[in-house]
């Protein structure tokens, strides 16, 4: 993100339009309809404001002279639109004032740019694509345009009259913020989304106490809450709807070191972010204190969600941490994710389960050396059997070395997929015999194994075996 979206107050001062002709007149009508004050400089010396209202062309001040020269004092913007090669001089000269300054399509001369908006009185939303691609900005926009109810703009606006009143007769802040939470998604917003806006007044007016509605506890305090949210093995778009609802609700989120970045980033702007998870080559805060940290947040009226690689209840220790939140009295709520064994299966089109072949599933860790010693292995000799290994790297050797002494066939197919759903995901697939080598084709972890013969249906298996036919084929041929 280069270009970060503000807002620009256009009663603070004139902004200084240069340029003429069509181009100059679309700015016109933007400006004018945001309520600016413009000193236009028409460039052919046309000031031509047909098409726009009496009201907004008073705003407008045809300015004579040399744009170059202007006195600049007061201005807040610059912008030059069809103003040719005057733009980028302009440009120089807004810059070595400290003006901003856009010049239409010369991205090289504008400190700022025009988002595509949607506009629906105070509720505005702005769509840039760092200038690349105003087309994709007015795609978005059109999708923007078509899940934002008409009326929401009136509801901003009656929030914005109720705002004081109210949020002086609740104390807390938190509680503030899930007074209006409830306003909003309750049958008082869907009033003013309706256009019975007099109703939706009168049901505020008739709430007695503002911090009851809103929530409040006994002792006048917000309800804390944790809420266990398994963040899917990266790609953000595989979180379900709930987990991302949890994330923009939340006041605190504590997440392991293998929810991506980009996951995170879905969580809301003001929620504080606390890394709880082991750090690459250090150990992590240990789980007494990351329950003691989860605990706490709740008892002090935040929402707090635990974000967890994969989902909670699959290697995640969820089990635990709902322990402690029970025993704690603290409310809690779990929300499921796709665990890194689906996520790999999906990307890479393993079917874990298939018609006559394999009619098990086994998960199993084997974080250690020690870990895979403690496997009984005679257990997952079924050739129907699919056995899916989490935090097997390490271990591959042992995991190999258990699984053949117990009579697993050398030959059976197995996979390791590494950072799955991820940008750099990654794939090696072989023969159970070869699984430390295949390992060693990984560039790093996270990794996950997955062994019997549904890995031969894979996509990465098939594309070796046409590898192979291929190299025969020009072997032959030489
Ligand atoms: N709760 C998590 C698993 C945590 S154990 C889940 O449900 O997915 C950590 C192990 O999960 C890693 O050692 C690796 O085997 C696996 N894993 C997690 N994320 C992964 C990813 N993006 N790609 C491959 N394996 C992953």
């Amino acid at each position: 993100m280069r270009f970060l979206p503000v807002f620009l107050d256009m009663q603070a001062g004139p902004v200084l339009l240069v340029g003429a002709g069509d181009l100059a007149r679309a700015k016109l009508r933007l400006l004018a309809a945001a309520g600016a004050r413009v000193r236009w400089f028409a460039t052919d010396g046309h000031h031509d404001l047909g098409g726009l209202v009496a009201a907004d062309a008073a705003r407008i001040e045809r300015a004579d002279g040399n744009p170059l020269t202007a006195d600049l004092s007061g201005v807040i913007a610059i912008l030059c639109a069809g103003a040719g090669d005057i733009g980028p001089v302009m440009s120089a000269r807004a810059k070595a004032a400290g003006i901003p300054v856009n010049v239409m399509d010369d991205l090289e001369h504008s400190t700022f740019i025009f988002p595509a908006i949607v506009d629906r009185g105070d509720v505005v939303v702005a769509v840039g694509t760092g200038g690349s691609s105003p087309v994709v900005a007015r795609r978005v926009r059109e999708r923007i345009e078509a899940i934002l109810p008409a009326r929401i703009g009136d509801l901003a606006a009656f929030i914005g009259r109720w705002r004081k009143p109210i949020n002086s007769r609740i104390g807390e802040f938190p509680l503030r913020r899930r007074f209006w939470e409830r306003v909003v998604d309750g049958p008082i917003g869907a009033l003013v989304l309706a256009g019975r806006t007099d109703e939706a007044e009168a049901a505020l007016k008739d709430i007695a106490d503002p911090s009851a509605f809103a929530g409040a506890q006994g002792d006048g305090k917000a309800e804390g809450r944790v809420t266990l949210v398994g963040a899917g093995p990266g790609d953000p778009d595989l979180l379900t709807v709930k987990a991302l609802r949890a994330l923009q609700d939340a006041d605190v989120v504590f997440y392991d070191e293998l929810v991506s970045p980009e996951v995170l980033d879905r969580a809301r702007r003001d929620a504080s972010r606390v890394p709880v998870g082991r750090r690459v080559g250090k150990p992590g805060i240990g789980q007494d204190a990351i329950n003691r940290l989860m605990i706490e947040a709740a008892q002090s009226g935040q929402r707090a969600v635990r974000l967890k690689g994969g989902d909670a209840f699959v290697f995640g220790r969820g089990g635990e941490e709902v322990e402690a939140l029970r025993d704690a009295g603290v409310a809690y709520s779990i929300i499921p994710g796709i665990t890194a064994g689906l996520g790999a299966a999906a990307q890479f089109e393993v079917p874990l389960t298939f018609r006559h072949e394999a009619l098990r599933i086994t998960f199993l860790t084997a974080h250690k050396a020690t870990d895979a010693e403690a496997v009984d292995w005679s257990k997952l000799t079924d050739t129907k059997m699919t056995v899916v290994v989490y935090m097997g790297m390490t271990a591959a050797p042992s995991v190999r070395a258990g699984l053949l002494a117990a009579g697993r066939s050398p030959q059976t197919p197995v996979g390791v997929f590494a950072r799955v759903t991820r940008p750099d995901a990654q794939a090696a697939v072989g023969t159970l015999d070869r699984l430390p080598q295949l390992i060693e084709q990984i560039d790093g972890g996270p990794a996950i194994l997955i062994i019997g013969d549904v890995v031969a249906h894979s996509a990465p298996w098939r594309q070796s075996d046409l590898d192979q036919v291929l190299s025969k084929l020009l072997d032959a041929a030489e």
